[in-house]
């Protein structure tokens, strides 16, 4: 089946409940009817639902989705992007390892994954989204995963995810790709060999702007690539959190599983099945927005392409990205997602740009079906000192859109008059 018909139904048997929208199942517990069947579901003789912090019927149809459409053999939800790619990450390393991460990601995965896991004893090593050029060098025995972002947020560059699949099954490293802003319509990690793919849902899988949401999809292979291999002791030796149970004897796709009954058991960035289902109706129409997403955003880039007051314009389907082969050779008839930066030259008339817009609202989100901007240099980028903004790649100029679902000639006239005002 294709991407778009599995968001509408997989994972739910209508006949069940007679409903044709998911249920929500608002409850913490659930009911085991007898003391053998509550043993077998914690001994995993039996799978199902036990406590919604580890899991939870409304939140399982989700899983099952996007576990679905992004080709993979299993989902976790959780509470939100930045907790997904926290346990994508401890589910591997821990103090004394090191992990490799991509130059260009998101600000919140940044500071994550270079200070936050610091204190855990977990070390970042950062390397070249583009290219990959320094990758394989930074490998060592304690290396034990390799994070990138397939379309990056903020810079909307596109990775060579083929050479970073390629260095890491060498050295037998999992690889992890946040997939938030090519969302799975657009791209699949997993069909490229990359063994987890890492989500926001908040973003473009909801669609509304209405719910904060996170998922980690794990890949058929990866079990293959977990088990008996020494950089992965804690799947292969008994878990002693776990009576001793050791995840590479089990039937089952070991990396989610592990998540769930060891770091979402323990940490507990469980989803609201309120929010889950919030998710549910974003993806059922996630096919749709992206592909007008996508169409809007050329034609916008088009337009400032050709603005004379426009110095600059990064979007990577447009022919003269640096980046335009790579979306042929990966994405979806060649569409890039709603994200788009332009360069005006100057702090001050970024500034005013954003003041003078009336379709576009100043909000730090991405992903959402309204149209957005913002001025990463005034905001998001403050704290950086003006010499070291040009590195980060943000300059003072810059403007950066979330594309919505507007008509784009519409939004087309309010970047006009904001431009020529
Ligand atoms: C927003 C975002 C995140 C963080 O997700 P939250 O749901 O806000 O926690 C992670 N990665 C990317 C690419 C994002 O855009």
């Amino acid at each position: 089946m294709h991407k778009e018909t599995l968001a509408l139904h997989y994972g739910y048997d209508k006949e069940c409940h007679g409903t044709m929208s998911v249920p929500i199942f608002q409850t913490t517990a659930y009911d085991f009817e007898t003391a053998e069947r509550a043993a077998n579901l914690f001994a995993l003789k039996e799978l199902g639902p036990i406590y919604t912090r580890l899991n939870n019927p409304t939140t399982e149809v989700l899983e099952k989705r996007l576990a679905a459409m992004e080709k993979g053999a299993a989902a976790i939800v959780t509470s939100s992007g930045q907790a997904a790619i926290f346990y994508a990450v401890a589910n591997l390393a821990e103090s004394g390892d090191n992990i490799l991460v991509a130059k260009k990601i998101y600000g919140g995965a940044t500071t994550l994954l270079t200070h936050t896991i610091k204190r855990f004893g977990i070390e970042a090593r950062l390397f070249e989204s583009d290219d990959a050029s320094d990758l394989e060098d930074l490998i060592d025995e304690n290396t034990k995963a390799i994070f990138f972002e397939s379309l990056s947020n903020p810079h909307i560059s596109v990775a060579d995810t083929e050479k970073i699949v390629e260095i890491a099954n060498r050295h037998g490293i999992v690889t992890i790709c946040d997939n938030t802003v090519a969302t799975p319509i657009l791209f699949n990690p997993i069909q490229w060999g990359v063994d987890v793919t890492v989500h926001s849902l908040s973003k473009y899988v909801n669609g509304q702007g209405s719910a904060i949401g996170g998922a980690i999809i794990e890949s058929e292979t990866l079990n293959q690539k977990l088990i008996s291999n020494p950089r992965y002791p804690h799947f292969n030796e008994p878990d002693e959190s776990y009576h001793g149970l050791v995840y590479a004897d089990l039937p089952f796709p070991i990396y989610t599983l592990r998540i769930r009954l060891s770091l979402i058991r323990d940490i507990g960035a469980a989803p609201s099945p309120f929010n889950s289902w919030l998710h549910i109706q974003g993806l059922e129409t996630l096919g749709v927005r992206i592909k007008e997403h996508s169409k809007n955003a050329l034609k916008i880039a088009r337009f400032l392409q050709e603005h004379p007051k426009v110095k600059s314009v990064n979007y990577p389907a447009l022919e003269s990205s640096p980046y335009k082969a790579k979306v042929d050779k990966y994405f979806t008839d060649s569409m890039a997602s709603g994200l788009v930066s332009f360069d005006v030259g100057d702090f001050d008339f970024a500034k005013k740009i954003l003041n003078s817009t009336k379709i576009f609202s100043v909000v730090v989100n991405i992903g959402d079906s309204k149209s957005i901007i913002t001025h990463p240099a005034s905001t998001t980028h403050q704290q950086v000192k003006p010499e070291e903004l040009e590195a980060t790649g943000v300059t003072a100029g810059l403007v950066r859109l979330s594309v919505g679902l507007e008509n784009a000639d519409d939004l087309i006239s309010d970047l006009k008059d904001a431009l020529e005002s």
